[in-house]
């Protein structure tokens, strides 16, 4: 069965934090900003390269044609409108092509593209003559398999012979079978059941072995230990061991070497966000109604662009999305009582710009390089245990550099208490924020 078809079913393993719904787990806030950014995030940083065997074949390359690739995945690559290797994709790819092939530790920000880098090595190395699993990928939930899984669908559009199967939950598998697809993408437990306690395939039997999101996979309860048995059971001296990440702390690294021995380790540093770019204002108002009337003048005056207006509660962002449906705007809203398809599909309406207003709470905070967003607002500033939360703010409002494209911070203010927390975010970035005056939107244009 090819992976494009899979059903969704159930999402049994899809991790849930009831506890603290508004503040998203690694795990989701991954997806989100998979789901939201649908395009390169350009780093300028330099690469740092660190080769734990020297004579090993590294050296990077600036076209796709440079790979060898078989002329149908460079076909699917250019399909998918990639022109050029990415900056971690460049580095990457001629280790994990390379022959023999080279065990890899790669740590670079979401959006770099490290998910089309292994993927192409994934594909790469299914030798299609062989009706059985070569290739295995290991994600940390259902959804984040299912992305990398279309990913792969996409880019293996010209290989029809390379088959792929989703190890997720919803997923069954008769007593007795033998998977004959080349890939499997799949989650530890899933996969555990699949390959040791089933035997639907034979781990000693694979050749590449991917370990995506690792610092997500450990952020969750259990997953590092089934991940560790996994590898345990592969054969240690023919599969090719590949590991990502997007942070690298030292929890991560120890997970990483333990898992991929004699690697070539290759980081990217993380854009730094910042308010250089941004015009940052805020407004007076009275109290709430006040605040939303200062919404609707803004509102009026986003021309082209679009809006996010960020509020602390989810009662608040409710009430305020309302409001503002009542008054015939088209609004949008993302909070921690959706699902994580509905949170997909208000994302994939936004993106696409049939609303042009995002309400949200801190769900959100992280990752929203929507291009066209022009304008923050602030309906509430961030505060967290009655103190002013300076990172969220940053988050919310910061940029990094790939954005030339000025932006506008607009803080609503309705008492001394805010207005002292705004003051404190101010000293704390050292950059001013202006009083507007709402009822004159010339300003902001
Ligand atoms: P990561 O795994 O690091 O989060 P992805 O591989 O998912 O990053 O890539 C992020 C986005 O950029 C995806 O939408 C992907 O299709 C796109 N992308 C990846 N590589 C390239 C490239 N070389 N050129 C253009 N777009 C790319």
């Amino acid at each position: 069965k090819k992976i494009g078809a899979v059903e969704i079913t159930k999402t049994d393993e899809t991790v849930n934090n009831e506890a603290d719904p508004d503040k998203s787990n690694l795990a989701e806030a991954s997806l989100l900003a998979k789901i939201i950014r649908k395009g390169l995030v350009e780093n300028k940083n330099d690469i740092e390269i660190q080769r734990q065997d020297p004579k090993s074949p590294l050296y990077s390359i600036k076209t796709f044609e440079a790979l060898d690739l078989n002329a149908n995945l460079l076909k699917g690559v250019y399909e998918m409108g990639f022109n050029a290797p990415s900056k971690i994709q460049e580095t990457t790819l001629p280790a994990l092509l390379a022959d023999p092939p080279q065990n890899l530790i790669a740590q670079s920000q979401s959006g770099t593209g490290k998910t089309a880098a292994f993927v192409l090595a994934m594909l790469s190395r299914v030798d299609v003559t062989k009706k059985y699993p070569q290739v295995l990928c290991l994600s940390p939930t259902y959804e984040l398999a299912i992305q990398t899984g279309e990913a792969a669908a996409h880019m293996a559009k010209f290989c029809p012979e390379i088959e792929m199967k989703f190890a997720v939950s919803g997923e069954q598998v008769p007593r007795d079978t033998k998977l004959t697809e080349h890939i499997i993408i799949g989650t530890p437990g899933k996969v555990l059941d699949w390959g040791i306690k089933f035997r639907f395939f034979d781990l000693k039997k694979l050749s590449v072995f991917v370990l995506d999101e690792a610092d997500v996979m450990i952020s969750i309860q259990g997953h590092q230990d089934q991940c560790v048995r996994i590898h345990k059971n592969l054969d240690q001296n023919n599969c090719q061991m590949m590991f990502f990440s997007a942070t690298y702390d030292q929890e991560v690294m120890g997970f990483a070497e333990h898992i991929v021995k004699n690697p070539i380790i290759i980081r990217l540093k993380r854009e730094e966000e910042s308010l250089d770019n941004i015009r940052q204002y805020y407004v007076r108002c009275k109290n709430q109604s006040d605040k939303y009337h200062a919404i609707t003048n803004i509102y009026g005056t986003v021309g082209i662009g679009q809006a996010i207006i960020f509020c602390q509660t989810r009662k608040t962002a409710a009430w305020l999305s309302a409001k503002m449906s009542e008054d015939g705007h088209a609004v949008a809203v993302l909070s921690g009582d959706l699902t994580v398809d509905q949170r997909i599909s208000v994302l994939d309406r936004f993106r696409e710009g049939k609303e042009k207003v995002l309400i949200t709470t801190n769900v959100l905070s992280r990752g929203i390089d929507v291009e066209q967003v022009t304008i923050v607002v602030n309906f509430d500033l961030p505060v967290l245990n009655g103190k002013p939360d300076c990172e969220t703010y940053l988050h919310r409002i910061g940029r990094t550099g790939r954005f030339g494209k000025s932006g506008i911070a607009i803080n609503l203010i309705d008492s001394e208490e805010t207005m002292n927390i705004c003051r404190a975010i101010e000293n704390h970035f050292g950059k001013k924020i202006q009083l507007l005056d709402a009822e004159d939107s010339d300003e902001i244009e």
